[in-house]
This record gives structure tokens, C-alpha cells and sequence, in this order.
């Protein structure tokens, strides 16, 4: 339920609204806009004596959310969110881009890809520490060893940092190193590590899961708002479909359903959605399109040697040589890059 004041209704109004949620034992959510302030409450709102309510005379409407995710609702919170992660923002009027290696494998290769990817344009040091691989026989990551390069070379660059952890013991040692946790595609609906991510108050990237409608990735998205943190990037990487000609099938028009539903930045990663480095450059211009709010890359030193997603790694050159192309794209959707 939300609660529509009236324009220019004053402090006091909008406090008399927010008491008779809270002694009714729900939250309230305030998003004061421009123009309108709206008042959401959260909880049961059987609780909430709805008449008085309508008689309070800056009430100008009491509007039901029928969906069951409300933070994450752009009902809610009509204005689009934006994040600020160390010295760099998600969302807003920037185009963000995240880049890095699939898994931190050295040092070197995290320091040499972080200056490489800071040059061609990017804001994020992405790579994985904590790798949850289909085969328990492959690479696994080098976990807290990892977690130190990565922030060698993010404090290097002055990159912002994002890591993705697959268990509380992961979350643990990544918020001493990183600016952003990574929940990945495969925990999506792992509601007791988004509780967990969601306590940790630090900006949480959230892969959308391997077969996840919209409607579960928003509530999802909402496990870890419950949890008082609003900071919440939502990334578009591919569905299962019945197509096998990509790794999995980039669902472009989840970013104009996500922008309707919800208020919460999208990052598109079409290094996952397709899996095939030839594939990446035309799928991250239509992204960019799309309205989406930034990208995530996979990019290595020498992708035939990588220890996890070579074939869809992009090389430092290849990476520069994309930065320069989607310039122009940003700069038709009014977005600023580099
Ligand atoms: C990743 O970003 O490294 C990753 C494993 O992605 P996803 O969870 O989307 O498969
Ligand atoms: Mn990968």
C-alpha cells in the first residue's frame, strides 16, 4: 500500500500519516520527489485503519501494490535510484561499466587488467574469488589470496571493486577488501545469503538466476532491501531458453520491464549471456540501448590461457577497441561514459 500526499503537503502532515503507520506496528518508507510525496508502508497492512486514514485531509490517495515485492517498486519510490560506490555512481544520467577477469588468478593479471580497463574506461575491477563452477573439478578460486590482489588493484586504479561471494564465510572475507558484493546467477534465490549480503549495508550487484521470472529476481531484490539496505544493482546475464547457439539467451527486454517495475539501476553482462567473444560487441551496444545503466565485461590478459569462460573473455585491445565504439551509442541515449 502507498499512501499519495497532496503537492506541497507539509512535514507535519506527512508525520501525523507516518505515526498512524507506526503505532500500527508497520515501516514506513517516505520518497519525497519533486512534485509528489509518497508514503509506502510496509508489513500487513490489514493492521492499518484505513478510513482514518482517507479522512486526513493532505490524503490525497491510498493506492494497493498488488506485486508482493515493495522496496524494489517503482510504485514505491518513483524516482530512479542511484548508487554511489567509492568514487564512482550507478545509475543517474552515467553509464557505468564493470570489467575484469571471469576469476582472479595473480596478481599480475589483476594489476595489468585493472590499469588496462581503467584506461579504455571503465569504473569497476570486476573478478571472482569465490567461483561457483558446474564441475566441482575446476577452478575454484583463490578466495581471501584473491581478495588481496583485487584490492592491490583497485586501490591502484582508484577502480571500485565488485566480487562475487557464495556463502556467509565468502561475505566475511570479501567486505575487508571490495566496495560491492556479487550475488551470482546460481544463489539468486539463496534467501539466506541475500539476508546475510543485505546486512553487510554494502551495494549488492544481483546476477538475475538461471531460469528466474522478473517478478522472482524483484523479490529477490527485496530479500536484501528487508534488510535495510536499499543499495541494490540489478544485472541482466542471459536466460535458459531452448537456444543452443549461446550460453545462455540475453533477454534484452527484461531492462524496459525492469525500468517500469522497479527503480533500481540495470547492468547488462553479455559476456555470460552469450559466452562468445565475437557476440559481445553488438549485444553490449543494444544493451546500452535498451536504457540499461551499465555493463559488466569479462576481459584477460590472454583469454586461450584463462582458468574459467576463456572463449568469452574479451583481450585488453579488444576491450579498448569496444570502449571507443560505445561512445557514440552512450552518447545517443544521453549517458555519459569515460
Ligand atoms: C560471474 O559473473 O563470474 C558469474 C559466475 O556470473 P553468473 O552468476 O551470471 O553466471
Ligand atoms: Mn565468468
Amino acid at each position: 500500500m502507498i499512501i499519495v500526499m497532496k503537492q506541497g503537503t507539509d512535514k507535519k502532515s506527512i508525520q501525523q500519516v507516518e505515526t498512524l503507520i507506526l503505532n500500527a506496528g508497520l515501516n514506513v518508507h517516505l520518497s519525497e520527489g519533486r512534485e509528489v510525496t509518497i508514503i509506502g508502508v510496509v508489513g500487513d497492512k490489514s493492521l492499518v485503519d484505513r478510513e482514518q486514514l482517507t479522512r486526513l485531509p493532505q490524503v490525497e490517495k491510498i493506492v494497493d501494490i498488488t506485486e508482493s515485492y515493495k522496496l524494489a517498486n517503482r510504485k514505491f519510490h518513483p524516482e530512479s535510484t542511484v548508487i554511489h560506490v567509492k568514487n564512482t555512481t550507478v545509475g543517474g544520467d552515467h553509464l557505468t561499466v564493470m570489467a575484469g577477469p571471469c576469476a582472479i588468478e595473480n596478481e599480475e593479471m589483476m594489476l595489468r587488467t585493472a590499469f588496462a580497463v581503467k584506461a579504455a574506461g571503465a569504473n569497476f575491477l570486476r573478478g571472482g574469488a569465490f567461483k561457483p563452477r558446474t564441475s566441482p573439478y575446476s577452478f575454484q578460486g583463490l578466495e581471501e589470496t584473491g581478495l588481496k590482489y583485487m584490492k592491490k588493484a583497485a586501490d591502484a586504479t582508484g577502480l571500485a571493486s565488485v566480487c562475487e561471494v557464495t556463502s556467509l564465510s565468502a561475505i566475511e572475507k570479501a567486505v575487508k577488501y571490495v566496495d560491492m558484493l556479487q550475488i551470482g546467477a546460481r544463489n539468486m534465490q539463496n534467501f539466506a545469503l541475500l539476508k546475510e549480503a543485505g546486512k553487510t549495508g554494502l551495494p549488492i550487484l544481483l546476477k538475475r538466476g538461471l531460469s528466474a521470472t522478473i517478478d522472482e529476481w524483484l523479490n529477490a531484490a527485496e530479500y536484501i532491501m528487508a534488510e535495510g539496505n536499499p543499495n541494490v544493482i540489478l544485472c541482466e546475464r542471459g536466460i535458459r531458453t531452448f537456444e543452443t547457439a549461446t550460453r545462455n539467451t540475453l533477454d534484452l527486454s527484461a531492462v524496459a520491464v525492469l525500468k517500469d517495475h522497479s527503480h533500481l539501476p540495470v547492468i547488462v553482462d553479455p559476456s555470460h549471456a552469450t559466452g562468445v567473444r565475437k557476440y559481445i560487441p553488438s549485444m553490449a551496444k543494444a544493451a546500452i540501448a535498451s536504457g540499461c545503466d551499465g555493463l559488466m565485461i569479462e576481459v584477460h590478459p590472454d583469454p586461450s590461457c584463462a582458468l574459467s569462460d576463456g572463449p568469452q573473455s574479451l583481450t585488453l585491445e579488444q576491450f579498448e577497441e569496444l570502449c571507443q565504439e560505445l561512445k557514440p551509442i552512450a552518447d545517443c541515449v544521453g549517458r555519459t561514459f569515460a
